[in-house]
């Protein structure tokens, strides 16, 4: 969360005032969710967007809309939160583990390595705001016709080449939790131009649509789904939340640049490699260090003076801390997609050792929004 205020409050006071607080309103969708969703769609420049509970939520509905499910793989990074790996799970398929590279981001030699017959999806994220290299994961999903979708959940607004992150493959999610660059305490949203799979998701987001939604009513193929259906009450905290978007991530970035800067004109600091500068949320600095002890040593050493930490350290979104996944714990021991999976799937704590080596290297700054460019500039110049 980086603003919220007023104009959230005063969004919020209407909803309740009209008494409307429900996705629905006389057999199609009420207002604010309605705008929310068009809003997202055209700024992100997708024909759908669908809005939902959760990241999570967002990312299970996404995956439902591709009808992957028992037998088949996802390919997720070993740097993510761990949302990421559980979603495949919720519709009965498994999570690949693949590497990371400096980027911190998928590394597209190894999704190449691990796809299978099986593999129905490749989920490169965009870690900490940052690109993934998508011209390589859209060159290798291409070449072995696997389909891409982005988690965006911390790197709403962030583009690569011109186009937004989650605009890229077949699908796209973001996450409007508590945490992330626009928020609404928890939220999510799934933005696609395949609108055979925006009505698959449509239907599994809200498996009771049928009450309340004429066009839902009008659907062929309707089949049983969940309820991650959005309040009108997130969708207008969220309207107000986006027109902010731009301004945030332009505040962030010149903020960004003005560390790096600084940084960069003395020895011994390495930013991490950047797959598309220009499309960077800059909510995060990463620094690569030659050494785990060397990383370790700088974040004791100024960690007080501005907000660091290494990747390493933040529990689940390490898959060595992935435990309901590396020890195979599904919810029902009946429902157990690794019994499912069509070969025997293999997890370990060192199974991504070159992920393990660059997440312990790595010290990532955050960016703050409030303070001076100059103030930034000042407080960068003291990490020597
Ligand atoms: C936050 C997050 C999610 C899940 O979003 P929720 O809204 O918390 O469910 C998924 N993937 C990544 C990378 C995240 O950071």
């Amino acid at each position: 969360m980086y603003r919220i205020g007023e104009k959230e409050v005063e969004a919020v006071r209407k909803v309740i005032e009209s008494g409307q607080l429900f996705r629905y309103h006389k057999g199609r969708t009420a207002e604010r969710t309605r705008r929310l969703e068009q809003a997202l769609a055209r700024k992100l420049g997708v024909k759908h967007a669908l809005a939902v509970s959760s990241g999570t939520a967002a990312l299970i509905t996404a995956l439902a809309g591709m009808e992957i499910g028992p037998g088949d793989e996802v390919i997720v990074p070993g740097y993510t939160f761990i949302s990421t790996a559980l979603a495949p799970l919720a519709v009965g398929a498994v999570p690949i583990i693949a590497e990371v590279d400096e980027s911190l981001t998928l590394d597209p030699a190894d999704v190449e390595r691990k796809i299978t017959r099986y593999t129905r999806a490749i989920v490169p994220v965009y870690m900490l705001g940052l690109p993934c290299d998508m011209r390589s994961i859209l060159r290798v999903a291409r070449k072995r016709g696997v389909p891409v979708v982005e988690d965006a959940a911390q790197a709403a607004g962030g583009s690569y080449r011109g186009k937004r992150f989650g605009t890229l493959g077949r699908v796209g999610i973001l996450s409007f939790n508590h945490f992330k660059i626009i928020t609404c305490g928890e939220g999510g949203a799934l933005v696609t131009d395949d609108t055979d799979l925006y009505q698959r998701a449509f239907i599994y987001h809200d498996g009771g649509c049928v009450f309340f939604n004429e066009e839902a009513r009008r659907q062929p193929s309707f089949f049983a789904g969940v309820n991650y259906r959005v309040s009108e009450i997130q969708s207008a905290v969220m309207n107000e939340q986006l027109k902010r978007l731009d301004g945030i991530l332009n505040r962030l970035r010149r903020r960004k640049a003005a560390m790096t800067e600084e940084l960069l004109e003395r020895d011994g600091f390495r930013p991490a490699r950047c797959n598309e500068p220009e499309g960077d949320c800059a909510t995060h600095l990463p620094l690569l260090f030659d050494t785990a002890d060397a990383a370790a040593a700088f974040v004791d050493k100024y960690r007080r003076r501005t907000p660091m930490f290494r990747p390493i350290d933040t529990d689940r979104h390490v898959y060595t801390n992935w435990e309901p996944i590396l020890r195979k714990r599904p919810r029902h021991p009946k429902m157990n997609p690794w019994k499912w999976a069509r070969r025997d799937i293999r997890y370990g704590k060192d199974m991504c050792p070159q992920t393990l080596d660059v997440l312990a290297r790595t010290v990532c700054l955050q960016v703050p929004l409030e303070p001076t460019v100059r103030e930034v500039r000042s407080t960068a110049r003291s990490l020597d």
